[in-house]
């Protein structure tokens, strides 16, 4: 498979969710025109994106909402079910797991970590809050896909190894820090524990950042791609 940009799957999820949208609306076929207006970018640009993973359309006929809706949700891997645990069950870990939309695909809770003795027993919906000394044995015994971590910034890489140790291999970080995947001091290797370890980073107050210098200079927002600009 080509070399994919990030940006090319973060558009797949927002064609996605407006399939969803169309479908909610008994809309049956769509276009890439018509999918490049309602996520503002260009037709050339949904259709590549979507050539990426092969054929989904007809040629002047377009796509059908739900065969497009299927496999993009195959590509998206939102057909198997996703197990998680979140680390950190602060004012964000709570707010995520009382969330219900995460369980609109097969993303489920398995289990809630933290470390405070005011926290770690609580009922947090249909879960109790486990110390973080119990989380390898938990993931030993429980089938782990992904750990989202929402503890404090200077706590992040620690609980990020203590995650990687237990042998989840998916981070969902939403600390403001750049998690390390070779945490010693001026070690240029990967450690063994950290290869094929993914970290994807979550931060609105980025967005809040990227936002307050796009209002002031709009015209550097990147203009759609076309055929011309390929
Ligand atoms: P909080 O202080 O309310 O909660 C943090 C929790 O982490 C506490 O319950 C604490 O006991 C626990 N904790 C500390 N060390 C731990 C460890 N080693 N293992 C497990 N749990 C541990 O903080 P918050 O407001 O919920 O914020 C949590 C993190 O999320 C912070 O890093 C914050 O900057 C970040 N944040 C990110 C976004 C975003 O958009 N990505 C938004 C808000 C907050």
């Amino acid at each position: 498979m080509a070399e994919i940009p990030t940006a090319a799957i973060s558009r797949l999820v927002t064609y996605l969710r407006i399939l969803e949208q169309l479908e909610t609306q008994d809309v049956s076929r769509t276009s890439s025109s018509d999918l490049a207006e309602r996520a503002g970018v260009s037709a050339f640009q949904v259709r590549k994106d979507l050539a990426y993973f092969g054929r989904f359309g007809t040629r002047g006929m377009g796509y059908t909402v739900p065969v497009l809706k299927r496999e993009l949700v195959r590509v998206l891997g939102l057909n198997q079910t996703w197990n998680v645990v979140i680390v950190g069950m602060g004012r964000l870990g709570q707010a995520i797991a009382n969330y219900p939309g995460a369980s609109d695909y097969q993303f489920q809770y398995a289990g809630l970590f933290d470390v405070s003795p005011s926290i770690v027993g609580q009922q947090i919906r249909n879960l109790t809050v486990r110390h973080m000394d119990d989380l390898k044995a938990f993931v030993a015994e429980n089938k782990v896909d992904m750990g989202f971590l929402a503890v404090p910034p200077d706590r992040a890489q620690d609980a990020a190894q203590m995650l990687v140790d237990a042998g989840i291999r998916g981070i969902l970080n939403f600390a403001p820090v750049v998690i390390q995947s070779s945490p010693e001091v001026g070690a240029q290797e990967i450690s063994d524990e950290w290869r094929g370890v993914i970290v994807e980073n979550v931060d609105f107050l980025a967005g809040m950042k990227r936002l307050a210098f796009y209002i002031l200079n709009p015209h550097l927002k990147d203009a759609p791609l076309t055929e011309d600009t390929e």
